[in-house]
């Protein structure tokens, strides 16, 4: 066995019991100390053979946890509870475990229990402290500071719901402006940059309040991502592009139309489910129905790389967008299942107006082809950008140059008027 390290002492990295977390592609250690300066890992990693530790160091500079308090993450249903810094205490500290009642904070005769709350049910955050502790300090010449931290707590509470109450409502309004029929979804035509024939589209989602007020989807779907609702969203835009374009789509079999998964659509197989169905009864081949995904996407990869080759296995393209924003690295992308990558916008922006100043997009370019991947050029805004990626084999690209995100209609009307670009560039929906 070989060890990488950059702590002087290695012991910490051989880790010989089984993990205390399993998920599907991760392994977790909980480790726990009570001394402040030991260098033990607090948090270790592990996948394969290859494991990852933090230093006790970087939790305890952020958690300064009182005497004899402890923080646990409780697995198994509340049956096990791993001290991740302070003391292991008595489990569970009230009976029943969990308690009944919803609220997070318990008091009881000498101890103040606090559960977080965690969006994975499969663990908890318990936060236990001696409530007698608490209570003397307090007296020991600390009261004086009661009345403004009341204030101070009254205040960030008041402020805090008042966030909530903010997402809540546009939570809340983007689901009845589903039921409403508020969400249209555009068609941004994507071009093959030599030829300048259409060669599909990119399905984008508008929110038009009854006001006449367009709601950005860079503003929604975040939210919708967070509240769960992306997935009727998502389901809605497939339904709705088969709908609208089924027909034109049967008539064109070269024709394509891309749609924008969010991260959680990757990660479960119900997209492919949802789409069989749809495409079945439209009777549009899976060909025709590419998917984007973005690098958020692939944080789980072993999951994420499963989904997508089942998408591609029944004839579905599958693309990397915003390719350059996150993590991900070109050697890694090629061992996902992804037909093309398509370049943010903002390295197309950086090639300028005039071609002498070409930033980093020809180096990705270049790179992408060496890993035979197909590439999409988004955001051209200019000829010269356009020739220029064409110069440096791209083939496909999309961009006010070309179109404005159309309608369902106006979308149709470019396909059968002949793929072909008129001299007026086409327009946004009004
Ligand atoms: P994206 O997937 O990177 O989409 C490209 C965005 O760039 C679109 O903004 C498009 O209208 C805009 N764009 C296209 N060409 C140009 C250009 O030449 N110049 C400029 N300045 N902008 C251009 P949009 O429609 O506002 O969408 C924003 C983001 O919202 C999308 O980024 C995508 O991440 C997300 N989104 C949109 N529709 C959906 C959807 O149906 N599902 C999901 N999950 N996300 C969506
Ligand atoms: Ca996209
Ligand atoms: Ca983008």
């Amino acid at each position: 066995a070989q060890a990488c390290t950059n702590w002087p002492r290695q012991d910490n990295l051989a880790v010989m019991r089984p993990p205390d977390i399993s998920g599907p592609t991760y392994n977790y250690w909980l480790n726990t100390s009570t001394e402040p300066n030991e260098n033990r890992a607090a948090l270790m990693l592990g996948r394969g053979n290859f494991r990852v530790a933090t230093s006790r160091g970087h939790l305890t500079d952020m958690v300064d946890l009182p005497a004899n308090s402890s923080l646990m993450v409780v697995l198994d249903h509340g049956l096990r509870a791993i001290p991740v810094l302070g003391p292991a205490l008595e489990w569970p500290p009230t009976e029943p475990w969990p308690p009944a009642g919803r609220s997070p904070l318990l008091v009881t005769q000498d101890q103040l229990i606090y559960r977080m709350p965690t969006r994975n049910p499969e663990y908890q955050l318990v936060l236990v402290t001696p409530r007698t502790n608490m209570q003397r300090e307090m007296f020991e010449g600390w009261w004086w500071l009661l009345p403004s931290s009341l204030a101070l707590a009254i205040f960030i509470g008041g402020l805090a719901s008042q966030l909530a109450g903010q997402r809540q409502s546009l939570g809340a309004e983007l689901q009845g402006a589903l039921r409403r029929g508020e969400l249209q979804v555009l068609y941004q035509p994507i071009f093959d940059l030599r030829t300048r024939q259409c060669v599909g589209a990119e399905a984008l989602l508008r929110w038009r309040r009854p006001d006449g007020t367009l709601t950005s989807p860079e503003l929604f779907i975040p939210m919708a991502e967070n509240t769960g609702q992306i997935r009727p969203i998502t389901d809605f835009v497939l339904q709705r592009l088969l709908e609208q374009l089924g027909h034109l789509l049967r008539a064109n079999p070269q024709l394509y139309i891309s749609v924008n998964l969010a991260a959680c659509d990757v990660m479960v197989p119900r997209i492919g489910k949802v789409m069989a169905r749809l495409l079945a009864l439209h009777r549009v081949a899976a060909r025709q129905i590419a998917f984007e995904v973005t690098e958020r996407g692939l944080i789980d990869v072993v999951v994420a790389r499963h989904n997508l080759q089942a998408l591609r296995d029944v004839g579905h393209q599958v693309l990397i967008d915003d390719f350059g924003t996150g993590y991900c690295s070109l050697a890694y992308l090629q061992t996902l299942p992804v037909d093309y990558l398509k370049i943010d916008k903002a390295f197309i922006d950086a090639l300028g107006h005039d071609a002498a100043s070409s930033g980093v997009a020809p180096h990705i370019i270049r790179m992408a082809h060496a890993l035979e991947l197909k590439v999409i050029a988004e955001g051209i805004e200019f000829e010269d950008q356009a020739l220029l990626l064409s110069s440096e084999g791209v083939r496909f690209g999309q961009g006010w140059l070309f179109a404005h995100a159309l309608s369902a209609v106006q979308f149709i009307d470019l396909i059968t008027r002949g793929r072909r670009l008129g001299p007026r560039r086409l327009d946004d929906e009004v």
